[in-house]
């Protein structure tokens, strides 16, 4: 569960700091930007009068000062807006960077539970709206706070009677505005907890709709997603429902304070307290006040929106982490590949034990492979191995170090992964095999020569070059596990670790992978999760899994000589590949 996490804007302070001479700048301009208002008021307080009393030079003579005094202000209000533009956007950048560093560290466990759309959604979306509300603090709330500051003092140096009157109105709209901005916050929280379930029902979709068509399901599913949409609908109507509300009330009250003042104003005219131009003047400056509140009004509200969408961010960050390093790690060069599992007692969530006192020894250069049936906890063998999870009791050692004392980025360069269905990033097929690590061109091509793959490659269009598309779904699922075959032999590994793919193909491209994974075999260990019988039969040694036990273990010949699960579960699950074969 995402839960509980910190909304305040307070913790994104410290990413302003980098920017500090750019922010700076532009408050310097938006001081210029502001103190322009009194000005304008005060301009407009002697131009109103001398309209009236139809004194023609004296207007043109002030026209042209406000002309002036507004074309200051649009620059200082330009140069204040780009000043302040880079670093809201960095900090958009900074904060998605930083968050899907933290998503690199999330335990894998963890991982699964989240939905990619719904990711997508807080690092697109969330990290987005965070930087706009970053901006238009910076950029427009402060620069409105402040007019208010500044045509209020000067309000008051005209008249502070009048600007009490004025003053006692300022709550009622503070109120309204604090009681609105809470409620379309929650509001907001739902609309955008639709729209990451909506992207999450969208990821799942995407992938499973081949399945969904074989089924026949597309009803189903477009009436699930109408669902869906209607539902996020409804939540956004409900924000934009608030907002329409919102801005009428408020604009009613204003409309009726500012009333109230004239009348006010007028009785202080007619009792001799206040000049016409000074009215003029302050009535000027009253109106100024208008355009900041409503922006005050709308930024707030955004605001609220904002820290929804901090709330979600750094959900994230409250997720668990991979296990660290230990500080004292040690280093082991050179492997030989001895992989021992001493009396592991290992569950995933409590009350399910996953792997019961499990004990194995593999020898280095030797092959072994795991059999049983699903949710044995072949696995989760793989799992510990590379440390993505660590057991409760017991320990997993490689040449006879304990990989809980080791570093474990360095463990992995030692153990490859061939997993049944390799992930590529879409892009070409040579980074598909380095997949991040710096290699000569001839390390690679030896790489892609050793996975039977370098001749296919090189026939492709571009050859290395060639873009692999989403899923890699223009090369054939043979030449997809050559390519993993490739990227796990490329950093020369001493262990590999084989996730023998279920689905068969054809002959001739079953062919071309045993092939490659002889020839990426020699020399290392291989421990693999077997589901083909002419892989049990070339391994040194067998381990039958159940239940998380090994009921059985030796080499392939010892086994089926004797009455067991072996014999049972080879008759059951190989039997239709002998009668094949
Ligand atoms: P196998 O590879 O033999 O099919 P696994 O190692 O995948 O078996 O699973 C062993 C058991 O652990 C199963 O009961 C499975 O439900 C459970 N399990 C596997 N992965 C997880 C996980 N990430 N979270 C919780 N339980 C899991």
């Amino acid at each position: 569960m995402l839960s509980k996490p910190e909304a305040s804007f307070i913790t994104v302070l410290p990413l302003l700091r980098p920017h500090i001479r750019q922010l700076v700048g532009g408050v310097l301009f938006m001081f210029i930007y502001v103190a322009c208002w009194p000005l304008l008021a005060s301009l407009a307080g002697q131009l109103i009068p001398a309209i009236g009393r139809g004194e023609l030079v004296t207007v043109i003579r002030v026209i042209s000062i406000a002309l002036f005094v507004f074309l200051v202000q649009k620059i200082a209000q330009f140069a204040q807006d780009t000043l302040f533009a880079g670093p809201s956007l960095r900090i958009s950048q900074d904060l998605r960077s930083d968050l899907f560093r933290q998503l690199q560290k999330i335990e894998l466990r963890a991982l699964e539970k989240l939905s990619s759309g719904d990711i997508t959604y807080r690092l697109t979306e969330d990290a987005d709206r965070i930087g706009e509300v970053i901006y238009k603090t910076i950029q427009d709330t402060t620069p409105c706070l402040l007019q208010l500051i500044a045509v209020f003092g000067y309000m008051v140096y005209l008249d502070w009677k009048l600007s009490l009157a004025t003053l006692l109105l300022a709550p009622l709209v503070a109120i309204m505005v604090g009681k609105f901005g809470e409620k379309v916050m929650i509001a907001a929280e739902n609309s955008q907890k639709k729209v990451s379930e909506l992207a999450g029902l969208l990821g799942e979709a995407i992938v499973g709709l081949p399945l969904v068509r074989a089924f026949a399901a597309e009803k189903w599913l477009q009436e699930r997603f109408d669902q869906e949409v209607d539902q996020h609908r409804s939540a956004r109507y409900q924000t934009l429902k608030l907002l329409a509300l919102q801005h009428p009330v408020v604009g009613f009250i204003e409309a009726t304070g500012i009333l109230a003042i004239l009348a006010i104003g007028a009785s202080r005219i007619q009792n001799g307290e206040l000049d016409s131009q000074g009215f003029s003047s302050y009535i000027a400056a009253l109106l100024m006040l208008i355009d900041p509140i409503s922006h005050l009004t709308t930024n707030f509200n955004e605001l609220k929106q904002g820290q929804a969408s901090l709330k979600r961010l750094n959900s994230i960050k409250n997720q668990p982490r991979e296990i660290s390093d230990i500080n004292d790690f040690k280093p082991l060069s050179n492997p030989k590949g001895r992989i021992e599992f001493k009396n592991v007692i290992f569950n995933y969530e409590r009350n399910t034990q996953v792997l019961n006192n499990l004990n194995l020894e593999i020898e280095a250069g030797s092959i072994a492979a795991l059999v049983g049936p699903s949710g044995a906890g072949k696995s989760t063998i793989f799992s510990l191995l590379l440390r993505f999870n660590r057991p409760q009791y017991g320990i997993v050692t490689l040449d006879g170090l304990n990989i809980a004392e080791m570093k474990a980025n360095e463990l992995r360069t030692h153990l490859a992964l061939v997993p049944q269905r390799l992930t590529v990033f879409s892009g070409k097929i040579s980074d598909a095999i380095l997949f991040g690590r710096k290699v000569t061109n001839e390390q690679l091509i030896k790489a892609a020569k050793l996975a039977n793959a370098h001749q296919f490659i090189i026939e492709l269009p571009e050859g290395y070059n060639t873009i692999l598309e989403e899923r890699a779904s223009n090369i054939s699922g043979g030449q997809l596990q050559r390519i993993a075959i490739a990227r796990a032999v490329l950093g020369n590994p001493s262990v590999l670790l084989l996730d023998e793919a279920t689905s068969a193909l054809d002959a001739e491209a079953e062919d071309e992978v045993q092939l490659a994974l002889r020839q990426a075999m020699q020399g290392r260990t291989v421990v693999v999760i077997a589901h083909r019988l002419s892989t049990v039969q070339s391994a040194d040694i067998i381990f039958v899994l159940d239940n998380g036990i090994i009921v059985q273990k030796g080499s392939h010949d010892e086994l089926v000589k004797s009455k067991g699960r072996y014999r049972e579960l080879c008759e059951r699950q190989f039997i239709r590949q002998s009668i094949g074969s």
